[in-house]
């Protein structure tokens, strides 16, 4: 197998994590994404045991995802009201942790911070647009002081209201973590073209499927095991060759327990089998 495609996975620093530890221990995984632990997870003493479990495992941490309190995924109109940085209530506090985050995956020696940023506005005249911007810049320069770049989650927006946002905020640091499946999950476009368009943003990416709904950018569509869904996993992995893509191949699936560890490894298979098939052939 190709070394400049490592598979990895997503993983959840919670109680479980030694559990999943052990799945990706033992699926032969080098890397893996992580979602930060809260506030209460992150003192020294933690991050030294954090440290110590993913050195012990032999699995390098490629970028460390924010997560914040009172983020809910229950729908998409939910969605749009508390995830992310977008939501103005919660903002401030969240710039705030997201820094204190970036702190954090740089104690871990980690050079990428991830966040789904919520809802980036279609129209670049929406009154919330300019405080999109003004918090990306914020963070990103933040970032850049810690040695990090910033990937954004991709799903809940266009491929071109995307590129927009690029411009605008005008960050080298400033990435994408595209998530083909979201596209589908949230309606927002075809994933391959939307793709090709962001790609030369991309510097990190999930491996996950989904189906659409029957009112996609209404209602959620499903999440599925990897290939089983819309997303088409060979044509992905051909348009990441397309693109010069060389980073880690991180699984994500968005289930919990034994079904989580199962689907994982299926997914490992069928990645395996692509990546020898597209990249040596
Ligand atoms: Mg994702």
């Amino acid at each position: 197998m190709s070394e400049t495609h490592p598979i990895g996975a997503f993983i959840i620093c919670d109680q479980g994590l030694d559990l999943r530890l052990q799945t990706v221990q033992r699926l032969g995984l080098s890397t893996a994404q992580i979602l930060a632990p809260p506030a209460s997870g992150r003192n020294e003493t933690q991050i030294k045991e954090l440290k110590r479990k993913f050195a012990d495992t032999n699995v390098n941490i490629t970028v460390v995802f924010c997560g914040f309190p009172g983020e809910s995924y229950a729908d998409i109109p939910t969605v749009i009201q508390t995830v992310g940085l977008v939501p103005e209530a919660t903002r401030a506090e969240r710039l705030q942790e997201a820094k204190e985050i970036s702190d954090f995956a740089a104690s871990m020696g980690v050079d990428a911070v991830g966040l789904h940023i919520g809802f980036i506005p279609e129209e670049a005249d929406h009154p919330i647009y300019p405080q999109v911007l003004h918090v990306a810049r914020e963070l990103c320069d933040y970032c850049a002081g810690n040695g990090q770049r910033v990937h954004l989650e991709t799903g809940q927006e266009t491929a071109e209201a995307l590129l927009r946002f690029f411009n605008d905020v005008e960050r080298d640091n400033l990435a994408i973590n595209f998530d083909p499946a979201n596209m589908i999950l949230y309606g927002s476009g075809e994933p391959i073209p939307a793709l090709k368009r962001v790609g030369k943003h991309v510097k990190s990416v999930h491996c996950k499927d989904g189906k659409w709904a029957a009112n996609p950018g209404s209602e959620w569509g499903e999440e599925v095991p990897l290939g089983e869904g819309d997303v088409n996993m060979e044509l992905f992995l051909r348009t990441l060759k397309e693109i010069g893509y060389t980073g880690p191949l991180t699984i994500e699936r968005e289930i919990a327990g034994e079904d989580q560890a199962r689907d994982i490894e299926r997914g490992v298979r069928l990645l395996r089998h692509l990546v020898t098939q597209i990249w040596e052939e």
